[in-house]
């Protein structure tokens, strides 16, 4: 089964082939990802006016170069996957729309994909990891621990009740004067930098509902760095150091407790799997590789492009539907908002 994936929710324009073949790994024939960083690097994150005109302007391209890579026609494609929220609205509708029209032209089935849903099959794609395993979806717009059971069948068994992880990071980096996005640059700053010089607070620890708090520690950042202002390069070091190891503290603390409420009510994991941008940071695979061996279990990461926002995604959560045969009309509305846990999320549910 070939399908065509489309990605447009924040600040990447991407598009992908990919082929499943049965239970098992899929297989990615071409991923398209056309970033924006320049866009916005001058306001310090994503503007959402700016993002929608730039995904309008580059998509037709990113497709034309994904199909042309994978050596596929657009008649050649079994369906068109988009992703259909949650996101920025002006970026969804255009890929979207996009999607639709594709899938017209090729007059194959359209699958309106939740973006969050294609984070948590990506191990699927990647490892052909089995139903039921625990999930650590950590992005720059959520941070949540999920039961997933099954296609479009997810349980939440905790969130975060402020900051998302990677907002974290691109806070951290703004308030040091570090570039966006700024995970990947307070993980650089971070190697060079004394992780022990400051006491950041671990928010949450040892608490058994697997939820999440960063607020604090951000501000607990903020509050070292007016303190002993005017900093230096080390002392950006430090703290972003510092931070980062609180950081996997805490992210290994909030999935060992929700370890045990998957154990519970779940059994047995078949692993750990982790998604979403922050899926990236090296210390935080680490610590989720030893929580996972700890526990008679193994961690299954996307490989670092895979992690980001990416159009294989995508065409792999549009496949995974289509294969039980659920695909949406082309009346399907853009959801700005759309937990992955809400009834919404179930298969067989409409528009
Ligand atoms: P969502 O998926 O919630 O809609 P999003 O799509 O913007 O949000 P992703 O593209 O999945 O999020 O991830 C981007 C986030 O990941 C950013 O906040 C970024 O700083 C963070 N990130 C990327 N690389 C790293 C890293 N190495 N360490 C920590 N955070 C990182
Ligand atoms: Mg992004
Ligand atoms: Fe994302």
């Amino acid at each position: 089964m070939l399908v065509l994936g489309l990605e447009t929710t924040c600040d990447e324009t991407a598009a992908a082939i990919v082929r499943r073949c049965g239970e098992g790994p899929g297989e990615i024939l071409s991923n398209v990802v056309r970033g924006q960083v320049e866009e916005h690097a001058a306001y310090g994150g994503v503007v959402p006016e700016i993002a929608a005109r730039a995904h309008v302007e580059a998509l037709d391209g990113v497709v034309a170069k994904a199909l042309k890579d994978a050596g596929v026609a657009v008649t050649d494609l079994d369906g068109v996957a988009a992703a259909a929220g949650p996101g920025l609205v002006g970026g969804v509708i255009v890929g979207l729309t996009a999607g639709k029209a594709y899938a017209l032209v090729a007059q194959k089935p359209f699958v309106g994909v939740n973006h969050l849903e294609a984070h948590a099959l990506t191990a699927r794609l990647t490892d052909g990891v089995a139903f039921p395993y625990l999930l650590l979806l950590a992005s720059g717009g959520h941070t949540q621990l999920l039961a997933v059971l099954g296609v479009g069948r997810y349980v939440r068994l905790g969130s975060t009740i402020d900051d998302a992880l990677g907002e974290a990071f691109d806070k951290i980096a703004k308030m040091l004067g570090l570039g966006y996005p700024g995970g990947p640059e307070v993980e650089k700053r971070a190697r060079s930098g004394d992780p022990a010089r400051f006491a950041f607070p671990r928010p949450m620890q040892g608490r058994a509902e697997p939820n999440f708090s960063l607020s604090g520690l951000k501000t607990a950042v903020r509050i070292e760095a007016e303190r002993i202002a005017p900093i230096s390069e080390a002392d950006v070091d430090d703290l972003c150091a510092s931070f980062q190891a609180a950081a996997v503290d805490v992210v290994a603390d909030r999935t060992r407790a929700a370890q045990r409420i998957f154990a519970e009510r779940y059994g047995r994991p078949t692993a750990l799997v982790a998604a979403g941008g922050v899926a990236a940071n090296g210390p935080i695979r680490q610590a989720l590789t030893r929580l996972a061996s700890g526990s008679g279990t193994r961690l299954v990461a996307p490989p670092l492009p895979l992690c980001g926002d990416n159009g294989a995604m995508i065409a792999w959560a549009g496949a995974e539907r289509l294969a039980l045969g659920l695909t949406d009309g082309l009346d399907f509305a853009p959801r700005p908002r759309w937990p992955l846990d809400a009834a919404a999320a179930q298969p067989g549910a409409k528009a």
